[in-house]
């Protein structure tokens, strides 16, 4: 017999679409987008694509990790697509948006582990639309500063990179990736005076003292703006949800967040790195 924690109703999300959804759907499969609001099943689909928003993930759909959280496919990645940047690009346009967020599968597999790729899609989305302004969620990059500075150095307005758990929990949720190493890639990002952001989700069995931990460290590291979000499941192989955290706490987190100092937290049930992201510049 499993041992399931029972979704509670603040995690219930209205299906309703209105607005651009519709039409945001039609031009993604048009030009064969990988969106990771799709693939990472997000409860925010709706709202997100009503408002004209959407995550683009580049570097294909399969990840050479597999971390316990995460619904994406794992294994052998298929070859880099060099018409993806101008297709990004071109789809940003079509779809107007005014700030969009840019993410990608871990490619340990290429040699510059995809930043080069990444710095060609951020230069190609800016000049086919200079009036976007861009958020880039990065893979860790193994740490290497020359490769996360090619992403730097395209100069997105914001680079975020995920923490995802607290300290302890890291090796069991996260596959490869280190605490201190992304913690190391944002303060890299910090120390380029573009603006460092960091997510976190909870409900993994993390105490609040480690949440708040984690909001030191990645304080001390110089990220500034912080978004925390209860773990989904997103399918039954992934790692089960250990606690359904109250909204109460959602709002306490985002309190003591700010008080401790950085600029911007939403915190709250549904919240997700790329939710109102257009909010974070
Ligand atoms: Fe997509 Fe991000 Fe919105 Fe989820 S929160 S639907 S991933 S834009
Ligand atoms: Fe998912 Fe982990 Fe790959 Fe990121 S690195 S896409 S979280 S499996």
């Amino acid at each position: 017999m499993t041992n399931r924690v029972k979704k509670p109703d603040w995690l219930k999300v209205s299906l309703a679409s209105t607005g651009n959804f519709a039409e945001v759907k039609k031009i993604v499969q048009q030009h064969h987008l990988h969106t990771i609001c799709t693939s990472g099943k997000c409860p925010n689909i709706c709202d997100c694509w009503a408002r004209g928003t959407a995550t683009f993930m580049i570097l294909g759909e399969i990840c050479t990790r597999s971390c316990k959280f995460c619904n994406t496919l794992t294994g052998k990645p298929l070859p880099v697509d060099p018409n993806e940047p101008a297709n990004v690009a071109e789809s940003i346009r079509l779809m107007k948006l005014k700030h969009a967020v840019i993410t990608s599968v871990d490619r340990d597999d290429l040699d510059d582990l995809g930043a080069s790729h990444w710095a060609a899609t951020i230069t190609e989305i800016k000049k086919v639309n200079p009036g976007t302004t861009l958020e880039t969620l990065i893979p860790d990059f193994q740490g290497k500063d020359e490769l996360i500075d090619l992403v730097i150095n395209a100069r997105p307005e914001i680079i975020s990179h995920n923490i995802e758990t607290v300290k302890r929990l890291t090796p069991l949720v996260r596959s490869a990736a280190r605490y201190d190493v992304s913690l190391h890639v944002l303060a890299r990002i910090a120390q380029s005076g573009i603006t460092a952001k960091s997510g976190l989700m909870v409900g993994l069995g993390e105490t609040e003292a480690e949440v708040l931990e984690t909001m030191d460290d990645l304080l001390k590291a110089g990220c500034t703006v912080l978004t925390i979000g209860q773990y989904l499941q997103p399918s039954r192989k992934n790692i089960p949800v250990t606690e359904y955290v109250i909204p109460e706490q959602f709002a306490r987190y985002k309190t003591i967040g700010l008080e401790k100092g950085f600029r911007q937290v939403e915190s709250a049930p549904l919240v997700r790195s790329s939710y109102h992201a257009e909010n974070h510049l």
